[in-house]
C-alpha cells in the first residue's frame, strides 16, 4: 500500500490576533517567512540575502505550528505540513519519495510554505541513528537536495499584477507600491521546520542557504498567558470569571495547556447544567485540578 502526499496540504486559517503573547517572535517570523514572501524586492534592494528556510524551537504545545499557520494565512500561501509519522514507512524508499512529492507538490502549488513538524524525528543527527541509521541518512540527503533546489529568487520578473497582499494585520512598515511587487512564481517555497530538540537537529541542515533563520519560540509568561486566556475566552460565555488571578495561578501551563483548561472548564459548565449558558469561576477551579500544566523548572531551564 503506497502512502501518498495528499494530507499534507493545510487549509486552517490562524490570524496574528488569535495568537496570545510573543510579540518579539511574531516579528521576528514576519521578517523572516511574511516578507520574503510578499516583498522579496526589498531584500533585493538592501543586498540581503533571502532566506531558505526557518527553523522554529521551543517547548511543545507553545505555538509553533501556529505562527506558521498564521504566516501562510497572512500571506496567502499554500500551507503545506510533514511530520515523522507521515513518513513512517517500512518499505525502501518510501519516505525520500513522500518528501521528495511533497517538495515537488510544493513547487506546484507555490508560492507555498513547506513545514516540517518535528524535524528531529524527520532527520535526527547521523549520530544518534541508531538502527535507522541508514534511512536516517538517505531521507537527510534527500531533504538538503530538495531544500537546495528551491528558494525566493531575487531576479524575479516585475509585474506587481498576481502578487497577493494578505488582509489583516500585516508588517506594517513594509507596505511596498503595487509596481514594486515580483511575480509569483514556482520558487517561492520556503521550509519552516519545528522542533522541540534542537540539539537532535543534524547540523548539515543549518548550514547556510538551509535552515539558517533560527527563532526561539518561549512559553507564555503572565502577559502572554493572559492574552490566550482573553482570546480564548472570545468564544466561550464566561461570566465573573476573573482572568487576572487565572493567569497568574497558571505558571507552568502552555498555550496548548491554556486551551485545554478553557475547553474544560466549558465542559464543567455544562455537565453541571445542559441549560446554563455560562462559565463561571468555580468551573474554571475545577478545570485546574484536571488540566495540569506540562511544563515545570526543569523542562523551562532546558531550552
Ligand atoms: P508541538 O511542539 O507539540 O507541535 P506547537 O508548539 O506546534 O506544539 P501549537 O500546535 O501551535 O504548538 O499549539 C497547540 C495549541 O495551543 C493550538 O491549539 C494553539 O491554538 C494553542 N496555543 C498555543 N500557544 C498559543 C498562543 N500563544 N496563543 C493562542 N493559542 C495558543
Amino acid at each position: 500500500l503506497q502512502k501518498g502526499v495528499e494530507g499534507v496540504v493545510d487549509v486552517k486559517q490562524v490570524n496574528w490576533k488569535d495568537i496570545g503573547g510573543l510579540h518579539d517572535v511574531k516579528q521576528q517570523i514576519k521578517q523572516a517567512v511574511e516578507w520574503p514572501m510578499l516583498h522579496p524586492e526589498v531584500f533585493k534592494r538592501f543586498g540581503l540575502p533571502v532566506s531558505k528556510g526557518v527553523l522554529l524551537y521551543g517547548p511543545p504545545g507553545c505555538c509553533k505550528t501556529t505562527l506558521v499557520r498564521a504566516a501562510a494565512t497572512t500571506t496567502r500561501t499554500t500551507f503545506l505540513s510533514l511530520n515523522g509519522a507521515q513518513l513512517f514507512s517500512p518499505f525502501v524508499g518510501e519516505s525520500e519519495r513522500i518528501v521528495t512529492e511533497t517538495f515537488q507538490k510544493a513547487r506546484t502549488l507555490a508560492p507555498s510554505i513547506l513545514f516540517l513538524d518535528e524535524i528531529d524525528s524527520i532527520v535526527g543527527k547521523r549520530s544518534e541513528g541508531g538502527s535507522h541509521r541508514g534511512v536516517q541518512e538517505r531521507l537527510l540527503s534527500t531533504l538538503l537536495n530538495e531544500m537546495d533546489g528551491i528558494g525566493i529568487r531575487l531576479d524575479d520578473k516585475v509585474t506587481g499584477s498576481s502578487n497577493k497582499e494578505a488582509e489583516g494585520e500585516t508588517s506594517g512598515q513594509t507596505q511596498v507600491k503595487e509596481d514594486q511587487k515580483t511575480d509569483v512564481d514556482n520558487s517561492r517555497v520556503l521550509v519552516v521546520a519545528a522542533t522541540n530538540r534542537p540539539d537532535l537537529v543534524d547540523a548539515a541542515l543549518l548550514r547556510p542557504g538551509r535552515l539558517d533563520r533560527i527563532v526561539y519560540v518561549p512559553h507564555p509568561d503572565y502577559q502572554a498567558r493572559l492574552e490566550i486566556l482573553k482570546i480564548q475566552c472570545k468564544t466561550i460565555p464566561v461570566n465573573d470569571v476573573d482572568l487576572e488571578t487565572l493567569a497568574t495561578n497558571t505558571q507552568y501551563y502552555t498555550g496548548a495547556d491554556l486551551t485545554s483548561l478553557c475547553r474544560e472548564a466549558a465542559m464543567f459548565a455544562m455537565t453541571e447544567n445542559l441549560e446554563a449558558n455560562e462559565v463561571r469561576e468555580r468551573h474554571f477551579h475545577a478545570a485546574l485540578s484536571v488540566v495540569k500544566p506540562s511544563l515545570n523548572d526543569f523542562l523551562i531551564e532546558k531550552y
